[in-house]
């Protein structure tokens, strides 16, 4: 909703720049094939007081990272990745917004009052502007108003494929993964 700027109404204060402080979960949470890590363990190049002790010759993969946390004004504190317990990103076509779990920490997106807010951002999947998908230590959830659909986590080269279907119960979101080879032929 806009609010029109009156002469009493002070402009929209900007929150202050963010910074990572003692968060590091991005250097954990993803595959950097570069520095030969694997998802859910930390990277060998992370400093104890947390930072990367390879900044500037770090892999393209992080370069290009873009952590939401860090880059949206309206995510408080609660929001920063190791205290929320996941790491949010958009995927370049940026309606799709992505819940890197911590593995150490599987269930700390259930909690409140992160739930609750996913739930409000999912109600977007009718209007096909957004999508939001939990990838969890145990496979993948796409997230909409009425239920979590659980999909195994697709493979390099598979597709997730969202949408909506009509049932004899009237229109439901549906998600699956369609595997690379298949993909391909549809191509
Ligand atoms: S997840 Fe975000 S806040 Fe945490 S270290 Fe990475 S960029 Fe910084
Ligand atoms: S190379 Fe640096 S930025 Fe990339 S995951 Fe490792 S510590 Fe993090």
């Amino acid at each position: 909703m806009a609010h029109a700027e009156t002469a009493s109404t002070p402009a929209r204060q900007r929150a202050p720049l963010k910074a990572c402080g003692d968060c590091n979960l991005c250097c954990k949470v993803y595959d950097v094939d570069d520095v030969g890590k694997k998802a859910g363990t930390l990277c060998q190049h992370t400093r104890e007081s947390a930072g990367c002790g390879i900044w500037g010759l770090h892999p393209q993969m992080c370069q290009d990272f873009k952590c939401l946390w860090l880059k949206h004004d309206d995510l408080n504190g609660l929001w920063r990745p190791d205290t929320a317990g996941f790491v949010l990103r958009l995927e370049p076509n940026g309606t799709t917004l992505n819940i890197d779990v911590d593995p150490d920490r599987p269930d700390a997106w259930l909690k409140h009052p992160y739930y609750k807010q996913l739930k409000l951002w999912s109600e977007g999947i009718y209007r096909s502007e957004n999508l939001v998908v939990v990838y969890a230590p145990e496979g993948l959830y796409v997230v909409t108003p009425e239920e979590d659909l659980f999909l195994r986590k697709p493979k390099r080269g598979d597709i997730l494929e969202t949408g909506m279907e009509m049932t004899l119960f009237g229109p439901r979101p549906f998600a699956r993964v369609i595997p690379a080879a298949q993909a391909k032929l549809r191509a």
